[in-house]
């Protein structure tokens, strides 16, 4: 069935993403995204192995290394400075712990709204207040009042999803709390800080400063041990209060750092949790990115999933002629252990933070053979079907960079 319509609620990565594919593969999309506009900014994510691949297959190479952050690597250090271990972002073919392809969210978010903007509704400034299907389509109702049926809905609202507490059920069921909070802000890099990200760790907390496309200033990471969250994500007063008191007594540049939090003009705090559910669709509505499988940012592979998981959900959707039971099926069957792969990762890094150096050291020593073929899985641990018997308009038409390569 050509001109099947979707809906798509969020618009950051995975959101965006879809409806690139979806719209490749012949569907109506709109997307609606809660915040006014597009949200620049934020953190920096990675692209390492298969997702890599996917983004030359969406014709986005060029114009997501145009954006990248261009970090050189990483240095961990003492109280004092001094360097203790060093990554570089040529390390281990681009796809090290500093990847290649490193860019602040807002900046990938902007990349893959400009691709898709000329064949994709984008309603900003909405949401998803009520939902009801039956064996033929869904009914939306929207926060504005509008009132528009779908044949298939897809929540891409990340790890709060609200899509996901409407069909599936509360968020307690289905978000992991990984026993730590982690905090970022800007500041003025009056750090001397160039191309290289600083970690500094004592106790089970980290402090660090990243360098980011404005020589200007730096992004200040913070992260602390916490057993359990429980701080209103609108009170923001709050939730500095909580990090100043978690920091407290902690060497480096910490106090210096901490000393701009009441000037920065952007503050983020949030537990690390991961999404754990059985199933990533319920009839016509499905899950995608942080809101069905966030693997935590200590994964580094959350944009990875969303991007691979974008064009698989799509292929699988239109290989099935859009029947969702099918299509939702072959998205979990080979996205599955991709997912699981990476979500170990994000518990074994979390743990390793959380708990203090010689508590760790006192375990048994490290299976670095097993690490490596984990991270091998977590990189590359998918075959992306080519869907060559499905539509595929090519990259469209108003999309300024051209695809060196297509599925
Ligand atoms: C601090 C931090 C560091 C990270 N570091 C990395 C990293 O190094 N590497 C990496 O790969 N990943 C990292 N991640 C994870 C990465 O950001 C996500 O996995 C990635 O952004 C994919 O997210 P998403 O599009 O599924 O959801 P999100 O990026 O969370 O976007 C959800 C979107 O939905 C919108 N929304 C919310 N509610 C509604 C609603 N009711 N209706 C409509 N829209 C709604 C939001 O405004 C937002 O635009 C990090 C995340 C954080 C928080």
């Amino acid at each position: 069935m050509s001109g099947t319509r979707v809906l798509v609620a969020g618009a950051s990565i995975a959101g965006p993403a879809l409806a690139h594919w979806l719209h490749r593969r012949g569907a109506a999309v709109t997307v609606v995204e809660r915040a006014p506009e597009l949200r620049p900014g934020g953190h920096a994510v990675d692209a390492r192995g298969v997702a890599k691949e996917v983004i030359r297959w969406m014709g986005l190479d060029a114009a997501v290394r145009a954006a990248c952050t261009e970090t050189a690597g990483a240095h961990t250090v003492d109280a004092d400075g001094n360097v203790l271990e060093t990554f570089r972002a040529a390390d281990d073919g681009g796809d090290g712990y500093i990847a290649e392809i490193e860019i602040l969210r807002g900046d990938l978010s902007q990349v893959l709204y400009d691709a898709t903007r000329d064949g994709v509704e984008y309603i900003f400034g909405d949401r998803i207040v009520e939902l009801a299907q039956d064996a033929d389509g869904v009914d939306v109702v929207f926060a504005g009042g509008d009132r528009r049926r779908y044949d298939l809905v897809v929540g891409a609202d990340g790890l709060h999803s609200a899509l996901r507490a409407m069909v599936f059920g509360p968020r307690e069921r289905f978000v992991r709390h990984l026993g730590l909070v982690l905090a970022f802000y800007s500041v003025p890099n009056e750090f001397g800080l160039d191309r290289w990200l600083i970690d500094y760790q004592e106790a089970g907390r980290s402090a660090g400063l990243r360098p980011i496309q404005d020589a200007t200033r730096a992004m200040a990471i913070f992260s602390f041990p916490s057993e359990d969250f429980d701080v209103d994500y609108r009170d923001v007063a709050a939730q500095k209060r909580l990090l100043r008191e978690r920091m407290a007594g902690m060497g480096w540049l910490t106090p210096r750092i901490l000393a701009h939090l009441d000037d920065t003009p952007d503050f983020y705090l949030d537990q690390v949790a991961q999404v754990v559910l059985d199933r990533w669709s319920s009839g016509r509505v499905g899950l995608l990115g942080d809101a069905a499988f966030s693997s935590s940012p200590m994964s580094g592979q959350g944009t990875g999933l969303a991007l691979v998981g974008a064009y698989v959900l799509a292929g699988e959707l239109a290989a099935a002629g859009w029947d969702p039971e099918t299509g939702f099926a072959g998205y979990e069957r080979r996205m599955r252990s991709f997912v699981a792969a990476n979500q170990e990762i994000g518990r074994l890094h979390a743990r390793s933070l959380a708990v203090p150096a010689p508590v760790a050291e006192s375990g048994t020593e490290p299976d670095v053979e097993w690490d490596l073929e984990l991270i091998e899985r977590a990189i590359n641990g998918i075959e992306l079907p080519d869907y060559t018997e499905v539509p595929d308009s090519g990259v469209p038409a108003a999309t300024p960079i051209t695809s060196a390569a297509k599925p």
